[in-house]
């Protein structure tokens, strides 16, 4: 049969859980164990555990209160758990063979659990108390620590820090208010206080026992410890263990924690220790009395308690949020459900004219570079403007050069890596699109679904990327040699590229408006064309030709840029006006006139790579991507610990605070129910 203490150990840590995030006020009494620096109330823990836990040394400041949970388990359940634990290994011999290996010990809060070496738990204690800032000195918020082993008894108790029981002189105004309230809290009702003295030093100024004094003036919750008892005569210590000056109802037990002494002591001056209560043994066996009694003295107030505070949570359940029950899961299960539904709708979006559309935007304007690069660079050279004047009297060499130059540079481009990138760009967008209208509230790019989507989005397309690249590649290769244009494809490219054109012809108008407003706004509408003029002529203003100094003609040097800047803009203006003009007339008629009509050919060899690109997308990469991100997505939810899906959940507030009081809810029933049972039991063996 579990102990009553056990059961109760259970339930509290139940309570335990809604108190520290829903604001429950009912919790069952523990132990809290109080005494100053040296004065062995580490040793005597230590005596209890039967093992040393604690860190020491003198630069060892605890600034956190220690729950010490001690479950007393049997010697299978600790093999049972050190299997589990190292996973059968061949380490597990060796492990059970060591001493340490009929203690086993858990830190929820690191999750660490299952730790058999006591110098771990050490190093970890550190840590923990490392946590809180010095400039805090201390913080509420215990550190657990829970030990199972047969060699334990089923116990809780609270260790408070050393060095806080009581306001020193010298300590800062905050300290001292920080302490107070920490002892406020664990010093009072229904709590038990194990107040720690040293029998070597005067009773009336223990540090301990001024503090259970002050939070439970009659005695009636404390029970003294006397360490130490060695180090002073047998009949002092006696006079101390019958304290008269604060007497305590459950009194006072000394206690020797050297090694091997206590016993040979109090066998020795027997005498002197007649109706004393005295040795570490009877100090275990009181505090799992002590526990024990309270423990039950509580159960059915308790229990009155919890059933008012579930009935009131049931109520507001059902008021704010109709009995919809939600967890975590099923919260990040929904949500995952419609990013499913969104990304299938996506592959309407990524269908094959708009997959077309998604790479002419961008190739288009690779396009226009090379076309600004290789012709529309200035109005002075000669074959263009040969062409503007006199079609005939211009090189036909040159064009020919030209486009032969100009169809190689686009169809090198690289159009395998760089329509894969654009497609799986595209998709990434479009996801976080999704990512965004899902979350609007708390949509951040180092959220956690946001990190958990791109990544396996990431992971879905990079296993294709280099293969779809490849394959668009090889399939365009070639047009790197000859490209053939039917009459129905040159007319059409015809008809799109005097659209680009014109596009582009607008961008620029739009540009050269925009220049104009900042010059007109720094100096006047009427000194632009000034301006203009005056760059023109520039080059014959020469000052001093070898010293490079221009007459800057009252323009500032900024000023003089935006003007040679418009001026370019002006020229290019001119330039695919013309452009345009030549490219709709006659002379461009069919893939004969292509040298001279690059504008045409080469968008007529845009369009082959386009959809030659959308072909092997399609069936590289996206109908890949379709089928796999879900599968992937659902793989990975399904990894996600509970924790993770529970952070997910938490950084929605209205979803945060569905599922805290569905979780009180739950964790009072099952509370309760564990009570109710004790309860029966209880009932049942009175009778
Ligand atoms: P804490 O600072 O209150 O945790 O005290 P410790 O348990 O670390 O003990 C302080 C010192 O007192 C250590 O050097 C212990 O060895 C010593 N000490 C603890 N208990 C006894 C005891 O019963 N008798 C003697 N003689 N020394 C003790």
């Amino acid at each position: 049969m579990v102990s009553l203490t056990r059961q109760m150990i259970e339930i509290r840590s139940i309570l335990n859980k809604i108190s520290s995030s829903m604001g429950s006020t009912i919790t069952l009494p523990s132990i809290v164990v109080i005494g100053s620096q040296s004065s062995g109330k580490s040793s005597v823990l230590e005596s209890i555990v039967g093992k040393d836990f604690l860190p020491k040394g003198a630069n060892m400041v605890t600034r956190r209160p220690i729950e010490l949970t001690l479950i007393n388990t049997s010697e299978e359940d600790i093999e049972e758990n050190m299997q589990v634990s190292t996973n059968k290994s061949i380490f597990k011999k060796k492990i059970l063979a060591n001493e340490c290996s009929d203690y086993l010990i858990d830190i929820p809060q690191l999750r660490q659990f299952n730790i058999s070496d006591f110098n771990q738990v050490k190093k970890l204690l550190v840590d923990l108390n490392l946590q809180v800032p010095s400039t805090d000195f201390i913080s509420e918020e215990p550190i657990e620590l829970i030990i199972k082993s047969p060699k334990v008894p089923d116990l809780q108790l609270i260790d408070l820090p050393g060095y806080i029981q009581i306001e020193s002189v010298n300590q800062p105004v905050e300290l001292k208010t920080k302490i107070r309230n920490l002892c406020d809290k664990y010093l009072q009702k229904p709590n038990i206080i194990l107040a720690i003295s040293s029998a070597d030093v005067d009773l009336a100024n223990s540090t301990a026992l001024q503090a259970a004094r002050k939070a439970d003036p009659k005695g009636e919750r404390t029970l003294g410890v006397i360490t130490k008892v060695d180090l002073v005569k047998p009949e002092s210590a006696r006079g101390i263990l019958l304290n008269k000056n604060y007497p305590l109802k459950m009194g006072y037990v000394g206690v020797i924690n050297k090694q091997s002494s206590e016993l040979d002591y109090f066998k020795k001056f027997k005498q002197y220790f007649d109706g004393c209560q005295y040795s570490n043994k009877k100090l275990r066996k009181k505090l799992i009395n002590i526990l024990e009694n309270t423990m039950s003295k509580e159960l059915k107030p308790t229990f009155i308690k919890l059933q008012q505070e579930l009935d009131d949570t049931k109520y507001r359940f059902k008021v704010e949020y109709n009995d919809r029950q939600l967890t975590p899961r099923t919260h990040l299960s929904s949500q995952i459900d419609i990013l499913k539904l969104s990304v299938k709708e996506l592959q309407e979006l990524f269908s094959r004219n708009e997959l077309k559309s998604v790479l002419r935007q961008e190739l288009d304007q690779e396009l226009l570079n090379i076309l600004s690069t290789n012709y529309w660079k200035d109005l002075e050279n000669e074959n263009l403007k040969n062409l503007i004047i006199n079609e005939e009297s211009s090189s036909d060499q040159y064009w020919h050069k030209n486009v032969e130059l100009a169809s190689s540079t686009l169809t090198k481009l690289g159009i395998g890596r760089i329509s894969t990138s654009i497609v799986t760009n595209a998709i990434m967008s479009e996801i976080n699109n999704i990512l965004f209208v899902l979350q609007p509230d708390s949509f951040k790019t180092n959220g956690f679904l946001y990190s958990l989507v791109n990544d396996i989005a990431i992971k879905v397309l990079n296993k294709k990327y280099y293969t779809t690249a490849d394959q668009v590649e090889n399939c365009i290769k070639p047009f790197k040699y000859e490209v053939d244009i039917e009459q129905r494809e040159w007319e059409d490219s015809k008809k799109n590229s005097v659209l680009l054109l014109k596009e582009e012809l607008k961008q620029v108008n739009n540009k050269k408006n925009e220049l104009k407003n900042i010059i007109g706004e720094s100096m006047g509408n009427k000194q632009i064309h000034q301006l203009v003029q005056f760059i023109k002529q520039e080059k014959h203003r020469l000052v001093d030709e070898s010293s490079n100094n221009r007459y800057d003609g009252g323009f500032s040097t900024s000023m003089l840029q935006l003007g040679r800047n418009l001026i370019s803009l002006e020229n290019r203006e001119r330039l695919l006006k013309f452009r345009l003009k030549y490219i709709s007339g006659k002379q461009c008629r069919d893939q004969k006139s292509m040298d001279k009509c690059p504008e045409i050919y080469l968008k007529a060899i845009n369009e082959k790579l386009i959809s030659t690109a959308v072909l092997f997308l399609n069936i590289e990469l996206l109908s890949d991507f379709f089928y796999n991100f879900p599968i992937e997505l659902d793989k990975e939810v399904n990894k996600l610990s509970n924790e993770d899906v529970e952070m997910f959940a938490k950084q929605d507030s209205n979803i945060n605070k569905h599922i805290e009081l569905q979780k009180k809810k739950d964790l009072l029933e099952l509370a309760i129910n564990k009570m109710n049972n004790m309860l029966i039991y209880e009932r049942i063996n009175k009778k």
